[in-house]
């Protein structure tokens, strides 16, 4: 008898993920000696090499322009980071949670939301290009690891997790995944979590590079309540702390507050309605994972700050502009002579103009593209196009080579 560990029942509420009722993997396997389903989601999530690739990404800054900046790498950890906390207080399944938390942006293109805005653009008349739905694709299709299916085959419960957003084009098209998008359900406790401690971790991380960057400033985002009632606090409680302990207790103490309302929140939620299982977690008419009124406003209004004064910045936009040149040249590029790109990803666009076409073609393409580092992508430009435009913004800042 195999030893199982248990996603422990015992430990988990009735509401939470469990495997017994998991809606399975879409290839059938044997179940693992001593690892559990999501445990082995996880773990081939950070096997893959799309997660690896991770950490050449652009979250906000670009890569090389400092090596305190996060990458998306990090931003996952720090997603999974928060999301294993609140999953612990509220008896969730603390695997399922860290498996989808360290998927989540496995699709992004280079050079963050700018990459995939001119992705779109390119595949305009091929069915666009979301990034939630390529972190999707990744682990179903590209990842070419096994060799009895193609992808992760991870079980539907982190593929749902994984796939955030959807338009309803698109879901009609996925089946079982997609259902939740054409009836208005729910996904699961664990989903629901990794989505919000995906904008908790981006939000205040982003206030931390924005600063460092020297794009932001203190007396800026005194403008937003959350901010500006740490930063009272922690100038109150230590007048002479240096300017970087001075962000970290600030970004420490919103994290904090937004993270203690979410567990309150949802806790009452969840003891208010009693879910019995997942499926009635699923059939819910509204999260049930959420933060209150008051504190969501307030994590709205530092959101709104941040749209407006970070990423549409005047230097953001201008790297923005040059990083989308790049993905469109590529894009352009490959098009039209499937061999610039290597012999396995020629070979899979020829496969797939011949079944479907134009379509097919720009999808294979899409998928190359965006599987790109943002080194990767700068260096392919310079041997294929000519010289890479300058993909640095500039900051103000101390460049910081020492340790803090
Ligand atoms: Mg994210």
């Amino acid at each position: 008898m195999p030893w199982h560990p248990p996603d422990s029942a015992e430990r988990l509420a009735p509401w939470a993920a469990v495997e017994a009722s998991s809606r399975g993997r879409q290839h059938v396997e044997e179940a693992h000696a001593y690892r559990g389903e999501f445990q082995r989601d996880r773990d081939r999530i950070v096997h893959s090499s799309a997660f690896r690739r991770l950490v050449y990404k652009t979250q906000v800054f670009v890569n090389h322009e400092g090596d305190h900046y996060r990458t998306r790498l990090t931003h996952s950890l720090e997603v999974a980071q928060i999301g294993r906390t609140v999953s612990a207080c509220l008896g969730l399944n603390e695997q399922l949670v860290e498996a989808i938390c360290l998927a989540h942006d496995l699709g992004h293109t280079p050079f963050g939301h700018a990459g995939q805005d001119a992705l779109n653009e390119c595949m305009q008349d091929c069915g666009g290009f979301e990034h939630n739905l390529q972190s999707l694709r990744v682990v179903d299709e590209l990842e070419d690891k096994y060799a009895d299916f193609p992808g992760l085959n991870l079980t539907f419960e982190t593929r749902e997790g994984i796939l955030k957003h959807c338009s309803k084009r698109n879901a009609r098209e996925l089946g079982e995944l997609g259902e939740r998008f054409l009836n208005r359900g729910q996904p699961s406790l664990e989903a629901q979590l990794a989505n919000i401690a995906d904008e908790i971790a981006y939000n205040n991380h982003d206030v931390d590079d924005g600063l460092r960057a020297g794009l932001l400033t203190e007396a800026e985002l005194d403008d937003v309540d959350l901010f500006e009632d740490q930063h009272r606090a922690v100038k109150a409680a230590s007048p002479s702390i240096s300017r970087r302990a001075l962000i970290h207790e600030i970004v420490r103490g919103m994290i904090n507050e937004v993270v203690t309302d979410l567990i309150d929140t949802s806790r009452a939620a969840l003891d208010k309605h009693e879910p019995a299982n997942i499926e009635t977690v699923r059939q819910a008419s509204q999260p049930m994972i959420r933060l209150s009124r008051p504190v969501l406003a307030r994590h709205k209004a530092l959101k709104k700050f941040l749209n407006q004064s970070l990423y549409r910045h005047e230097r953001v936009l201008e790297m923005s502009g040059r990083a989308a040149e790049v993905v469109r040249g590529l894009f352009g590029v490959y098009m039209n002579d499937l061999n610039a790109m290597p012999a396995p990803h020629a070979r899979r666009a020829e496969h797939a103009t011949i079944e479907q076409g134009d379509h097919g073609r720009a999808r294979a393409v899409a998928d190359y593209v965006a599987g790109m580092t943002d080194r990767y992508a700068l260096a392919a430009f310079g041997r294929l196009i000519g010289r890479a435009p300058e993909i640095e913004m500039q900051t103000t800042n101390e460049r910081e080579t020492d340790a803090a």
